[in-house]
């Protein structure tokens, strides 16, 4: 069965990860949709002029809404953009109702796959997608925190000296200004981390600590010099659609609903979580610091109140 993907907004991210697709063999079929047509149009024959290029000849065009019917994935990319000094909650309220927007449209089509969400603020329009969709929770599925993580392990990676495979850290919460690191189950290849950084002279835990504040505000600089950011996430939605596709049972931190955990309820939030090709398997809860865990609920309430904003402008009930 021909592995079919449906971008929803062809803008630089939708682009990216078109293209990462296209390069890294991920789907047979891929679908741009955009209120630009034309955008979507020239971005699918740029890139299928290389099909010739490519070891699997795939088709790459736009269309319409009527290509989710049968897609396997659904990726919403559509949505404004962080400006400079504006962080990503303060996109919510006009990304929800493009959000809304679109999800009706994808549901209208009768569309049962994975619907996997990018825009920002990432883990509320995951929510607002899911509850728009009443698709079941475990095929909601947001980005979340899985470039912040990838770029953490590249800092620890350049910071040890050590390749970033056998660095195991991950960045949880909001994907935002609040997330925090998982020191405490941290690992260079199987050692704890903080034992390791302890028995080494040359490092310290606030080098470590830097690690993660530049992996957190990488976002910032990027746009600072080149107005947004798009070949990071690319390449982090083709893996999450790659693992989901084959899948994978792979354990990524992704925007995930929690109905407990923590004591959290009824939002999306990042955590790790295991996904296949039914979505989301599983959830893992990790045996927290007090200190991580006070992040944790801090940074869930930033959530949650970035989801009672959207409720009180109406665009969900
Ligand atoms: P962009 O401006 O290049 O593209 C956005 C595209 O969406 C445009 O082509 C526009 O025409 C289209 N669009 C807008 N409303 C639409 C609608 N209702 N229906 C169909 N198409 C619509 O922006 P970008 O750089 O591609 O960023 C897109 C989103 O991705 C932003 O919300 C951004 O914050 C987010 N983002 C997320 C991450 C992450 O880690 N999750 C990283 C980078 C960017």
């Amino acid at each position: 069965m021909a592995r079919k993907v449906v971008i929803v907004g062809a803008g630089m991210v939708g682009a990216s990860y078109a293209y990462s697709m296209v390069n890294q063999n991920i789907a047979d079929d891929i679908v741009m949709i955009d209120l630009n047509n034309d955008l979507a149009s020239a971005h699918a024959q740029d890139m299928s002029d290389g099909n010739v290029f490519l070891p699997n000849s795939m088709r790459i065009r736009s269309g319409d809404y009527s290509e989710c019917a049968d897609a396997d994935i659904v990726c919403i990319t559509a949505g404004a953009i962080q400006k400079e000094g504006q962080t990503r909650l303060d996109l919510a309220v006009v990304n929800a109702k493009i959000t809304k927007n679109i999800v009706n449209q994808v549901m209208e089509t009768k569309f049962n796959g994975i619907l996997l969400i990018a825009i920002n603020p990432v883990d509320v329009m995951t929510y607002v997608a899911q509850k728009v969709s009443s698709l079941d929770k475990r095929h909601v599925i947001g980005s979340g925190t899985n470039l912040d993580s990838a770029r953490l392990k590249k800092n620890i990676a350049n910071y040890l000296n050590i390749n970033s495979q056998s660095v195991h850290a991950m960045i949880i919460g909001e994907h935002g200004d609040s997330s925090l690191a998982v020191w405490s189950s941290a690992l260079v290849g199987p050692k704890p981390m903080l034992e390791y950084i302890a028995e080494r002279k040359d490092v310290t835990v606030q080098g470590l600590e830097e690690c993660y504040t530049n992996a957190r505000d990488a976002a910032y600089k990027i746009i600072e010099n080149k107005g947004s950011t798009y070949f990071g996430i690319g390449l982090s939605l083709a893996k999450i659609t790659s693992d989901i596709l084959t899948d994978q049972d792979r354990v990524l931190p992704l925007s995930v609903s929690v109905d407990g955990m923590y004591n959290l309820n009824d939002m999306y939030i990042s955590l790790p979580a295991i996904v296949g090709n039914d979505g989301i398997k599983e959830v893992l809860s990790l045996n927290l610091s007090d200190e991580e865990y006070m992040k944790l609920i801090n940074s869930a309430n930033m959530i949650s109140e970035t989801i009672d904003l959207i409720k009180s402008e109406g665009v969900l009930d």
